[in-house]
């Protein structure tokens, strides 16, 4: 086979990144070890037939609003997006309960019962978002430095209120809430989005990212792919076979070969050798690609050494249920929302993540939990319930901070640690224990040999936190999807930026090889260099 590009891995970003080739008219190929494409975004009958389930990701406020997915027009592949009543809810035993709703009116009206005037401080908070929102996410997402939309943000803001945004994205999310709101309700819906990636709720950095996820909930909803994750993905595989590109699973890449410092084709586990003329791009998460399949030896020393201080993100179990009913949450908010936050509060937020920090497995785990009932009736028979929740535990555990488990996560141990997470969620909705019919538990081991990306269940492919952010990440210096190897783009989730379902990083990888080879290709006629 020869090729003018291979994309290693078929993740959404991967599958996003060959589009946007194969639209150039590139030929393309996707090669993913798996047996099937998708990575992070599948879905399938886990529990029970009948009963759909998202196997890993499953609500894609971020999809929603980014370039790189919009642009792609994957309603014309069969994608069908559904948006429950409420986008979030963060409901409380005593019933107590914040929630997004779809109109802004109505989400103030909910916090407004916390303590009167949170409503209009959330009015101000999305009147914000609605100024500098699109302009951040769109800098976020597009290759770094942002020019156009970072100039788009300056130009919303005006120079002084760019100085306030600085202040404002470096502020810890309990901080953030407590300038804002008086009552608990805006600290929850805060903090409970914040902590959707590995941030604590004291953490610098933390107030933008739960701002973010709000903004977008408030926005667009947390929407879900009608009939289960997988169509978002078979979406991106229709189209990207509609431009001619071809995708091969169950084909793992073992090596990228590399020639006078340029990427010249992959070799497949089973040998055989495909060479590309123009770029190969790798979803692959960015230790495993440098030092597996790339090798030291073509890189860099301090590329090599700066690598040693890649951090995984925390691990994760997932517990998904097939449910005799709706969950009979008290709060009746909750059963509208397609998402759930199960946490005290911020005070318990920073305990749950103070334990993960010391490689404590939290004895009160902080859910994010997900149900479809209310949203999607394809993905249970009528009258049931599909739903979901996951959890984060240390990737190297020092103990248990419930006197009991280990982290060996064998069946023992993992029965136990569910039943914590079944407790939570029975003392928010009781008689939930008692609606399940069946379910299906990913524990960090099961979560990485799903896919090999998701390293001892970290789900974000690295640390989400300050240090390994924009131009750290994956190392310092990078921040773009270029390597130091010509022709090797990093097109997964351990470059900029970062995890989620955006396709921003393979979009930016797209990019970037489509601008090397014209570059090259201009070198070739003008005697200059190029890479
Ligand atoms: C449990 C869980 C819940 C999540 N929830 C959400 C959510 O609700 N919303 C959201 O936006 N994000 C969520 N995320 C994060 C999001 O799913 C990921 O950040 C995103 O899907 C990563 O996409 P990717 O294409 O970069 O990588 P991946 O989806 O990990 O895909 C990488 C692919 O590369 C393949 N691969 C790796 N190495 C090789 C090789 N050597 N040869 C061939 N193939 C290879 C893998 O098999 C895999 O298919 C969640 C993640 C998890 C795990």
């Amino acid at each position: 086979m020869d090729l003018d590009a291979v994309v290693i891995g078929a993740g959404h970003n991967g599958l996003v990144a060959a589009n946007k080739l194969a639209e150039r008219g590139w030929s393309v190929a996707v090669l993913e070890a798996e047996d099937a494409p998708g990575g992070a975004v599948k879905s399938g009958e886990i529990t029970e037939p009948g009963f759909t389930s998202d196997l890993f990701s499953s609500f894609y406020p971020l999809a929603a609003a980014s370039p790189a997915i919009r642009e792609l027009g994957l309603e014309r592949h069969g994608l069908r997006w559904r948006r429950s009543p409420l986008a979030v809810a963060h409901p409380q035993p005593d019933g107590a309960c914040a929630a997004i709703a779809s109109e802004v009116d109505e989400t103030a009206a909910l916090l407004d019962r916390f303590a009167p005037g949170d409503g209009d401080a959330w009015r101000e908070l999305y009147g914000y978002w609605e100024r500098a929102g699109g302009p951040f996410v769109d800098a976020l997402l597009r290759p770094f430095p942002p020019l156009r939309s970072g100039a788009r943000l300056a130009a919303a803001l005006g120079p002084r209120g760019l100085l306030g945004f600085g202040r404002f994205a470096v502020t810890p999310v309990r901080r953030l809430a407590e300038e804002r709101f008086r009552g608990d309700g805006g600290a929850w819906l805060l903090a409970g989005n914040a902590l959707h990636a590995d941030l604590t709720p004291d953490s610098a950095g933390s107030g933008l990212f739960g701002w973010v996820l709000c903004g977008l909930g408030q926005q667009y909803g947390f929407p879900v792919p009608e009939g289960g994750a997988g169509r978002l993905t078979a979406a991106l595989v229709e189209r990207l076979r509609a431009h001619g590109g071809q995708l091969e699973c169950g084909r793992r890449i073992e090596r990228v070969l590399v020639e006078r410092g340029r990427a010249v084709g992959v070799r497949t586990d089973d040998g055989e050798e495909i060479s590309t003329a123009r770029a190969v791009l790798a979803g692959a998460g960015a230790p495993s690609l440098f030092r597996d399949l790339v090798g030291e030896q073509h890189l860099p020393a301090t590329f090599v050494d700066d690598l040693r201080h890649f951090q995984y993100d925390n691990s994760t179990i997932k517990v998904d249920w097939s449910l005799d009913a709706p969950i009979p949450w008290i709060a009746e908010e909750a059963r509208r929302a397609g998402t759930i936050h199960v946490a005290d509060g911020v005070d318990a937020l920073t305990r749950t993540t103070a334990q993960l920090s010391r490689g404590l497995i939290p004895d009160q785990p902080f859910l994010v939990m997900g149900q479809y009932s209310m949203v999607d009736p394809t993905r249970q028979p009528p009258g049931r319930e599909t739903a979901w929740a996951y959890t984060h535990v240390p990737q190297q555990v020092k103990g248990d901070a419930g006197g009991e488990l280990t982290g060996s996560w064998d069946e023992r141990e993992t029965a136990r640690f569910v039943a914590r997470i079944e407790a939570e969620i029975e003392r928010r909705a009781p008689g939930f224990g008692a609606s399940i019919r069946a379910r299906h538990v990913f524990t960090p081991q099961g979560l990485e040999a799903a896919n090999s990306n998701l390293i001892g269940g970290a789900i974000n492919s690295g640390t989400a936190q300050i240090h390994q952010q924009v131009v750290f990440r994956p190392v310092p210096g990078l921040g773009r999807t270029e390597t130091p190897i010509r022709g090797l783009f990093l097109s997964g989730s351990s470059a900029h930026p970062g995890g989620g379902v955006h396709g921003a990083a393979g979009a930016n990888a797209a990019r970037a090889a489509v601008a090397a080879d014209m570059r090259r290709t201009l070198a070739r006629r003008l005697p200059i260099a190029a890479r």
